[in-house]
């Protein structure tokens, strides 16, 4: 059975303190109010690289040693033949499923075509498949997003918002707070008139410890702007997602 969470925080316009507004915020096409945004989801905190060059890290030797600990507190023998590169394994494994917090979002997106050729209706990307892992249990979960927005005079290229995906994937997270991120990200730097994100993601924190349910999924949506204003386009956006696949 599906596992259905609904828009999580809907932002409503009337939370948008005139005093939120950055320079940055302003669309210079449109006179509108800021679009209200959760107060955990400051751009600052994740458009840049989450992790500085020079932010004091453990050392790598450290991190393998980490590892052994936790093999002996499973009751292993990391002396054994059979463990002895795991921890170097591990720490290398871990530098792959967590490099997006060197990787910069902002970056990726504001490499734009600056021409829309009257184009004017949202563009649709389906289907990216992506890897996470819960900051719960630092388990995956891995699915699909499906990602649309409006452009008003920027496009993005298309594998943008792949890399953009991937960038938010490769970082402790929930399924939740990857769906907003990836929202706020593509309205922050493209303004755009709206952006649609809806995430479906099997978690192995439940499919394979836990209630141990394998199959369920469960999806995640956030809309902004003419996506969170008109149910219409949230439909056909909807429709769309779910459209024949090829
Ligand atoms: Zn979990």
């Amino acid at each position: 059975m599906d596992a259905l969470i609904k828009p999580l925080r809907p932002a409503k316009p009337s939370d948008a303190k005139p005093s939120d507004a950055k320079p940055s915020d302003m669309r210079p096409s449109e006179a509108k109010i800021p679009e209200g945004r959760p107060a955990e989801l400051d751009p600052s905190e994740f458009l840049a690289a989450a992790v500085r060059a020079d932010q004091p890290r453990p050392s790598r030797a450290e991190a393998e040693h980490a590892v052994e600990t936790l093999l002996s507190y499973i009751g292993e023998n990391p002396g054994r033949e059979g463990l002895l590169d795991t921890p170097r394994r591990v720490v290398e494994a871990y530098d792959e499923l967590y490099q997006g917090y060197h990787q910069c979002p902002a970056e990726v997106l504001n490499r734009t075509f600056g021409e829309t050729a009257g184009y004017d209706d949202f563009v649709l990307i389906r289907g990216i498949e992506f890897t996470s892992q819960c900051e719960h249990h630092m388990m995956p979960f891995y699915g699909k997003a499906h990602i649309a927005y409006t452009p008003v005079e920027r496009v993005v290229g298309l594998s943008k918002l792949a890399r953009l995906t991937d960038i938010f994937a490769r970082r402790l997270q929930t399924q939740e707070h990857l769906t907003a991120q990836i929202a706020a990200a593509i309205d922050e730097i493209l303004k755009p008139r709206g952006v649609a994100v809806m995430i479906e993601a099997e978690h192995t924190c439940m499919s394979v410890r836990g209630v141990a349910k394998h199959g369920a999924m469960t999806f995640t949506s956030r809309f902004t702007g003419m996506f969170r204003d008109n149910p219409a386009e949230q439909a056909r956006f909807l429709s769309m997602v779910r459209g024949p696949q090829r």
